[in-house]
């Protein structure tokens, strides 16, 4: 079995687009270890489906995509952040095409496709819908090919070590349940996102909010919680995940039908099912409420649509609905929204330093506020490239040569089972999250939620093991999010309250920023 080294110069926690481009960036200047607690290729990367935003193409500007930024972000969109997002955006993506990257072409032309809340066609995408798989491919390729980057698959990442107030490294537990400790002169944590808080998320697997959660148990501060985005559009189909319908669909012409199978976006929105997502969201939640039949459902119809043109352009997408016995060129489709995307994350500055000395921070796991209330769909995948990059470049420049002959794992509750079921607990978690802090929210509802999961901390799963380690960090994140929420009284981008339908610009045009001691805002 491979060793794991006791020391390395840095530490990546995660291998999607973040992770990946960060350890690139990194390698020039030491051992880069990059951990992944399954295997490489299961991350959000590698599900991303409809593209990556970047104004490239001769109709668009860099200044067009980064007011559509802000528009998206509802008044909060980090600026500072937005700029480099955008000015940067077409940099990352020649070198991404410059290391094998096959985005999709008409002849030798990019193609660029259009998503909502987007005022130009910027939305490259690789084999149709694969986007995501393309880019950690070709990320990963030229990982393996630098002598200083080593990966390690089916390490989880359970604590930070801290030392003297600095992050020096990290706390394992292997597939075999082994403990371990790995010191480095500084972490960056590259996560990803908390889908799994929700009982309906998009997300795969390893969305648990560990980095936010390690992070927040480490004394970091973070940003912007209640900012949760909710997809329109995954499938709704008895015993199948919640495989998500991207929005590029919509891009393409699919429209969204109640259960009389009457259209309804147009009577919310004057862009239609090209509304921004939050809109969309809480439009087929109305529509749920007052539906007559009480289906779960509303339907994405795109049978108007050419059968070839569906079947090229999302043959991932399509082949996978037909699995589940859905044909998306002559069925109606049944979707409703779930959890998709964490805005909030663990703060850092622009070039992804926590509050923490040591600690860094990219992708979703991070919160930069370059996407505010809302993020622009797409932008996703280009944020874990260009602050990837950045936090790499500014953690190589921080290498210290501390040795860590001290460092020590600390004790953790080990030993007997605490008697709670892990899967129950985490069921418990997310059904509460979704019924009181998910799309639709009240002053009501996320007490009730805070009161019940301040009761489970009494009931954490023990022992210390890693999926219990998982159900600990849904926990917090689920707290932190509640928190957040409750905090902010109003109601701004994916952060909707019926009891302040309204923005309070005057006390909340700002990031909420949550530590131990309560929720402000800057
Ligand atoms: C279905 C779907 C479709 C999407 N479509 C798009 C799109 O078209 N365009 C777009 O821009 N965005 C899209 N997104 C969002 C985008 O994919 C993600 O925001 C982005 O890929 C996140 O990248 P990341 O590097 O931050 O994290 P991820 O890609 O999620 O990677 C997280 C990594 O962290 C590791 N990890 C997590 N916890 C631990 C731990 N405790 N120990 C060790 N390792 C750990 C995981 O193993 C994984 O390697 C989509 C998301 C989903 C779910």
């Amino acid at each position: 079995m491979k060793r794991l080294p006791e020391h390395v110069d840095f530490i990546v926690v995660g291998a999607g687009v973040a992770g990946l481009r960060a350890a690139i960036a990194l390698a020039a200047a030491g051992k880069v270890l990059i951990l992944a607690k399954q295997e490489l290729t299961e991350s959000a990367t590698q599900y991303a489906q409809g593209g990556i935003a970047v104004a490239l193409s001769d109709e668009d500007e860099i200044g067009l995509h980064l007011q559509d930024t802000i528009n998206a972000g509802d008044g909060i969109v980090n600026q500072d952040a937005g700029r480099v997002l955008v000015e940067e955006g077409p940099e990352r993506i020649q070198e991404l095409i410059d290391w094998g990257t096959q985005f999709d072409r008409q002849g030798t032309r990019l193609t660029f496709a259009r998503e909502a809340a987007h005022s130009r066609n910027r939305i490259l995408h690789a084999h149709g819908d694969s986007t995501g798989r393309e880019i950690g491919r070709a990320l990963y390729a030229k990982a393996v090919t630098l002598k200083n980057v080593t990966f390690s698959e089916y390490e989880f990442t359970a604590a930070l070590h801290v030392e003297s107030g600095r992050v020096g490294g990290v706390e394992l537990i292997s597939a075999n349940g082994t403990l371990h400790l790995v010191t480095s002169s500084a972490v960056l944590l590259a996560t990803g996102g908390a889908g799994h808080v929700y009982s309906n998320t998009t997300n795969p697997a390893v969305a648990t909010g560990d980095g936010v959660a390690m992070a927040y148990h480490a004394g970091a501060e973070i940003s912007d919680m209640e900012f949760v985005q909710f997809h329109p559009t995954a499938l709704y189909l008895k015993n199948a995940p919640r495989f998500l319908l991207s929005e590029a669909l919509r891009g393409e012409g699919a429209v969204l039908r109640n259960a009389e199978l009457t259209r309804f976006m147009p009577k919310y929105h004057e862009m239609a099912e090209l509304a921004p997502r939050d809109v969309v969201a809480r439009a087929i939640a109305h529509e749920l409420e007052v539906s007559r039949t009480k289906d779960p459902v509303v339907y994405l119809d795109m049978t108007h649509l050419k059968a070839e043109q569906i079947k090229t352009r999302f043959p991932r997408i399509y082949a996978t609905c037909l699995k589940h016995n859905v044909d998306l060129t002559v069925d109606q489709v049944p979707v409703r929204p779930a959890a998709h995307y964490l805005m909030g994350g663990v703060r850092t500055d622009l070039e992804g330093r926590s509050s923490l000395p040591g600690l860094y921070a990219a992708g979703e796991a991070a919160c930069t506020g370059v996407h505010g209330a809302n993020r622009l769909a797409s932008n996703s995948l280009l944020e874990g490239l260009v602050f990837g990059a950045r936090a790499g470049h500014a953690m190589g420049a921080e290498l210290t040569s501390k040795s860590s002959n001290s460092a020590r794992l600390a004790v953790r509750p080990a030993g007997g089972d605490s008697g709670t079921d892990t899967d129950q607990f985490i069921h418990e978690v997310q059904q509460l999250m979704w019924m009181q802090a998910g799309i639709v929210r009240s002053r009501h509802g996320l007490t009730d939620a805070l009161h019940k999961l301040q009761a489970a901390a009494e009931h954490l799963p023990l022992p210390y093991s890693r999926h219990n380690c998982e159900a600990r960090n849904i926990h917090t994140a689920a707290l932190l999010i509640v928190r957040s929420a409750l905090a902010r009284l109003e109601s701004r981008g994916a952060h909707y309250r019926t009891d302040y339908p309204e923005h309070d610009d005057i006390r909340f045009k700002k990031h909420s920023i949550a530590t131990e001691k309560g929720v402000r805002f800057v």
